[in-house]
């Protein structure tokens, strides 16, 4: 007799809903390069999901050290999104 084993996804429901999902370069890749930028904010940019994206990633990084911070995520560089709401561009 055959035993599974389920592992549940561990990403919130709302990434399958995301641009990027499947693309794993949002969640990983250090950004080199200015063109790699601005293809991610794009991808971002017409993004269903991208206040749930950003909040998620407020919550994830508080309190952890700038430099432990990457990517593109809610359509911001970490510097972006951890400025107070009311400056964010
Ligand atoms: S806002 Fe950007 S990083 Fe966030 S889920 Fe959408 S495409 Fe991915």
């Amino acid at each position: 007799m055959r035993e599974w084993l389920i592992v549940p996804d561990p990403r919130p429901s709302w990434h399958r809903l995301a641009a990027c999902a499947g693309d794993e370069r949002f969640w990983e890749t250090p950004l080199r390069g200015s063109q790699k930028l601005a293809r991610l904010r794009a991808v971002c940019h017409g993004c269903p999901v991208r206040d749930a994206c950003l909040t998620a990633a407020l919550a994830e990084e508080a309190g952890r050290p700038a430099w432990t911070l990457s990517t593109v995520r809610g359509g911001l560089l970490p510097a972006e999104r951890h400025k107070p709401p009311s400056t964010r561009r």
